[in-house]
C-alpha cells in the first residue's frame, strides 16, 4: 500500500498528527481487507495487504507476542503460541501494522541493552504505533461510537453500581470486536478526541 498518508507516516511525523495517519491507514486496510462488521479477522487484515505475508505461530521469548521479518516468499508475521484467541488477535493485527506502515524489520529488541537510548525510543515509538493501528483497525471508532450508543444510558446509583455497570459495558462491548478490554477502553477515551474531530470535519 502506497500513498500520501503512509509516506508521510513513514517520515516518523512527530506531532500528534501521526496518531490520524495511522488512523487513517488502519481504515484504509480495513476497507482493502473487504470487512465490513466487527469482529474485524486481523488475518484477512494481513492478507489485504501483503497476499504473499505468512502467519504462523511459535515460540517465542517471553514479552515478545510477534515479530515480523521479510523472507525472500513474502513477509512472515510469528505470533507467541501461548497467547489466548483475543490476545492473538492483537498481535496479529499489530503485525498488520508493521505491513501497513512500511516497517517490517525490527521489532522491540530482544536485548535492550544493545540498543541506544535514541534507538530505544524509536523502537518504542514503532511498536505504539502499530498498537494504535491494531486497535484501530479492530476497533473503528464508528463502529464504538454506534455500539455505545446501542448500549443505552449508564446506570445510575451509587458509586459501586455504576462501576460494575462500566465494567459490564466493557465486557459486552469486548466480545462485540473480540479485543482486550484495554483497548476498549483507550479506543472509547479516544472516541471523544477523534471521532468528533473526523465527524466534524468538512
Ligand atoms: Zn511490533
Amino acid at each position: 500500500m502506497k500513498g500520501p498518508a503512509i509516506a508521510q507516516a513513514r517520515m516518523g511525523c512527530t506531532d500528534g498528527g501521526i496518531d490520524e495517519l495511522v488512523e487513517y491507514c488502519a481504515r484504509a486496510a480495513l476497507r482493502r481487507s473487504g470487512q465490513h462488521r466487527p469482529p474485524y479477522c486481523p488475518r484477512q487484515l494481513v492478507k489485504a495487504l501483503s497476499v504473499s505475508a505468512v502467519v504462523i505461530g511459535a515460540e517465542l521469548p517471553e514479552r515478545v507476542d510477534e515479530i515480523v521479518s521479510m523472507t525472500a516468499e513474502g513477509p512472515m508475521i510469528l505470533y507467541r503460541r501461548e497467547l489466548g484467541a483475543i490476545d492473538r488477535r492483537f498481535a496479529i493485527a499489530h503485525a498488520a501494522g508493521h505491513l501497513a506502515l512500511g516497517d517490517f524489520g525490527t521489532q522491540a529488541p530482544l536485548r535492550p541493552g544493545l540498543l541506544v537510548p535514541r534507538e530505544l525510543r524509536a523502537a518504542r515509538d514503532r511498536e505504539r504505533r502499530c498498537d494504535r493501528f491494531a486497535a484501530a483497525a479492530l476497533v473503528p471508532l464508528d463502529d464504538l461510537a454506534r455500539e455505545v450508543a446501542a448500549l443505552g444510558g449508564a446506570a445510575t446509583g451509587d458509586r459501586e453500581t455504576q462501576h460494575q455497570d462500566w465494567l459490564d459495558r466493557l465486557d459486552r462491548l469486548g466480545e462485540v470486536f473480540m479485543v482486550p478490554p484495554n483497548t476498549i477502553r483507550r479506543r472509547i477515551g479516544e472516541l471523544s478526541t477523534f471521532h468528533v474531530k473526523q465527524t466534524d470535519s468538512p
